[in-house]
């Protein structure tokens, strides 16, 4: 069994676009600039954005972390949005979700323009995405496949199941993995909630991507030898015994799942830190191709 190491990987990919940055600051060229949006402060929320500002610092991306209190009216939080589509100093422009009920996420994706859309979630980049055609891939779907290219991970051919089918993930997930591309050409079977018999295909599967968000919801009989596992889940679950209070679990049960898997990542080190070095990557071809490189 091999861990896909999501944070050596993620951080070859910050060390090379730290270096590609550099070089664009020593032509002249523009340096790339990220704009996050908060609205509220849930606490995971508040972590994830928080590294996403850290990773900037650390690449050498400029930032902007903009923030709204929880109650926000809808028009605030789309007129922002719309200043930094109008904003030429600005590449990259996300939302942090989940957003409050008042808030509608639809009309939030749509009105942040596809050029600066680095999350990858606007229906236009969604478009091009699924007929393979140049686009932001959304960050998380995007980071795992930058793991399986990294480890030369041969998807060809292969049965996939993705558990989830969230427009974030595992839809795009499941798409990505069925394309005529070196990290494509698997057979895949989409799963979700309303799935019959979900034992009996991941019991199929040649690679599993668990994205569901039930913490080690799969466990070892549910999982043929030699398979290759990717935790996409991120739950916080009570444990007193941590300074926080709580311990991040992944969907998938480690410790028993991980001796029968040729491949599996880890929870916490495994696709979190995949998703930000993702969206750096997005961010850096914003620039590339608005200025060229
Ligand atoms: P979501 O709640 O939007 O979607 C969950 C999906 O799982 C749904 O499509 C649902 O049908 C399916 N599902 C729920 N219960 C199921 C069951 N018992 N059997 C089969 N399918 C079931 O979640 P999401 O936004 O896609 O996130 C999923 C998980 O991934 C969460 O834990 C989230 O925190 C995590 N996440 C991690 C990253 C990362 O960077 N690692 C990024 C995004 C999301």
């Amino acid at each position: 069994m091999q861990i896909l190491d999501g944070k050596l990987v993620a951080q070859a990919v910050k060390d090379d676009l730290k270096k590609k940055v550099a070089a664009l600051k020593q032509a002249g060229k523009k340096t790339p600039h990220l704009a996050a949006i908060l609205v509220g402060n849930n606490g995971a929320s508040e972590t994830y954005v928080a590294s996403k500002v850290k990773t900037c610092e650390e690449i050498g991306y400029a930032s902007t972390l903009i923030r709204f209190e929880e109650s926000v009216a809808e028009a605030t939080l789309l007129k922002k949005i719309q200043e930094l589509n109008d904003d030429t100093e600005v590449d990259g422009i996300l939302v942090q979700l989940p957003l409050p009920g008042q808030i509608s996420e639809e009309k939030v994706i749509n009105t942040i323009v596809a050029e600066k859309d680095v999350d990858g979630f606007h229906p236009s980049n969604i478009g091009k995405m699924v007929q393979g055609q140049p686009a932001y891939i959304p960050a998380t779907p995007y980071g795992i496949l930058l793991l399986l290219e990294h480890y030369k991970i041969e998807t060809k051919g292969k049965h996939a199941v993705v558990i989830g089918r969230s427009n974030i993930v595992g839809r795009p997930m499941s798409i990505l993995l069925s394309q005529n591309s070196s990290t494509g050409n698997c057979t895949v079977t989409l799963c979700h909630s309303y799935t019959k018999n979900l034992k009996e295909l991941c019991l199929q599967a040649d690679i599993i991507v668990a994205a569901l968000g039930k913490p080690e919801f799969l466990t070892a009989d549910m999982v043929k030898e030699g398979a290759i596992v990717i935790d996409v889940g991120i739950t916080r679950v009570e444990d007193k015994t941590k300074k926080k209070g709580y311990a991040i679990k992944g969907d998938v049960a480690y410790e028993t799942v991980a001796p029968k898997c040729s491949y599996i990542t880890p929870v916490p080190g495994g696709v979190g830190a995949m998703t930000i070095a993702a969206l750096m990557q997005n961010t850096y071809q914003s620039v590339l191709r608005q200025y060229g490189g």
